[in-house]
């Protein structure tokens, strides 16, 4: 498909903000969504909607369909074993948090150990404590390294015969750094040791498959896919989810109701409690459609080719300081430049028509490891395009020559 044509099926770009059109280099806190995505939840809202599962009638039924078709259409892009592994859950922080405790409640007791690496975003880290602390079990950090990469041989290390759990995300949302995810599952594996991979930063990036990567749990957001917000996936191997308690009670995860006792429904239905962003899940099957239309070879170059411009053009500003120098990145770039606070820099870039993030992009960690407050971090979508990093280029010298005396 053209960039052009792809760029087109995003009206939101044609936005001016302060009276010059957006450059939206923000897509790692959210993407923009498509006309299809759009037209889907329309389609469900306005021409059939009910509630799902419940059976007693034709729209009912008609919108189940389509909430079980886009079930079957994620277990094929991330290629699990079954649907049952597939859980619909409002995003990757309630995944995570849905792990954190069932399998906490199941396998964690005290002087227990989880692994989580430091260049994890906050909802990969807070779950983890705060079911620590329940449990009396202990998180252990596993450091990154200056390149801010995740060395396996330091996981190696950190492992004891305490350790239940490894969790990383497959791509930091900070460094950009694609991390080594089967090496690290088959290392964490060996040592009977289960892992969370949290690829909100990847699924929009990278194809790959969760039994080929060998993922005990996957988590992501659909909203980071060109999908809509509130909708997130659990991925879990079968054998886990069984064993593990229901996450929250409610209507749809039980077989039956008696004072006397509930007994619950399989799955993946026993971690879908209450009532779920039906219309949500329906624009995220046309997210899907459309990742798979354009296809990961295209989006995969075209990526990487916005990462080696802004790069290049960042290379020739003096005082630019890089965070995150992986050799595989994906999505995003972090920097700072000497100086020049991180939040000045934003605000000025947004008065030019310029959306970047700055602050601490929820991994406090990371902020920490490098003594900083913050960073600016430039992020990317299918739809940005060559002519935009330009721009954004040349607004950056512009606010270095107004900030810096
Ligand atoms: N993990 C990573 C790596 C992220 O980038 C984000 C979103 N910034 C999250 C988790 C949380 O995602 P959500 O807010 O959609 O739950």
């Amino acid at each position: 498909m053209d960039l052009y044509e792809i760029r087109k099926q995003f009206p939101v770009l044609k936005q001016e903000v302060y009276g010059k059109q957006v450059v939206y280099l923000d897509s790692a806190a959210s993407s923009q969504k498509n006309i299809d995505v759009l037209l889907a939840e329309r389609h469900v809202t306005l021409d059939f909607y009910g509630n799902i599962h419940r059976g007693a009638h034709y729209m009912a039924d008609k919108t189940t369909e389509v909430f079980e078709g886009v079930r079957d259409k994620i277990r094929d892009f991330i290629q699990a074993g079954s649907r049952e592994e597939i859980i619909f859950t409002k995003g990757t922080t309630e995944s995570i948090n849905l792990v954190a405790f069932s399998f906490g409640e199941a396998f964690i007791g005290p002087g227990d150990e989880i692994i989580v690496s430091e260049m994890e975003h906050h909802s990969n880290i807070v779950p983890w404590q705060m079911m620590a602390q329940r449990r009396g079990a202990r998180v252990v950090p596993w450091p990154f390294t200056d390149s801010g990469e995740l060395d396996p041989a330091t996981l190696r290390s950190l492992i004891t015969p305490r350790t239940k759990m490894v969790a990383f995300c497959h791509v930091s949302n900070v460094l950009g750094t694609v991390n080594p995810v089967r090496e690290i599952t088959a290392l964490t594996h060996d040592r009977g040791v289960k892992v969370l991979i949290d690829g909100a930063q990847a699924i929009q990036h990278l194809p790959f498959s969760v039994q080929e990567i060998d993922a005990d749990f996957y988590a992501f957001s659909s909203h980071k896919m060109y999908g809509p917000n509130g909708v997130g996936i659990l991925y879990g191997k079968r054998e886990l989810l069984e064993a593990m308690p229901p996450y929250q009670g409610g209507g749809e995860m039980i077989s039956e109701v008696r004072f006397s006792g509930t007994t619950f429904n399989e799955l993946p239905f026993k971690f879908e409690a209450g009532t779920p962003h039906i219309t949500g899940v329906a624009g995220l099957g046309a997210a899907v459609d459309f990742l798979k239309k354009v296809g990961f070879d295209q989006i995969r170059a075209h990526e990487q080719m916005l990462i080696e411009k802004t790069t290049a053009c960042l290379r020739q500003i003096p005082g630019i300081i890089f965070y995150g120098q992986a050799p595989v990145k994906s999505g995003v770039i972090s920097f700072n430049i000497e100086g020049i606070h991180p939040y000045d820099a934003g605000t000025l870039l947004d008065k030019m028509g310029i959306a970047v993030r700055t602050g601490h992009h929820c991994a406090d960690p990371v902020m920490a490891r490098f003594g900083i407050p913050g960073t600016i971090r430039v992020s990317f979508g299918i739809y940005n395009t060559p002519e935009e990093i330009d721009r954004f280029a040349e607004a950056l010298n512009k606010v270095i020559s107004i900030l810096r005396p």
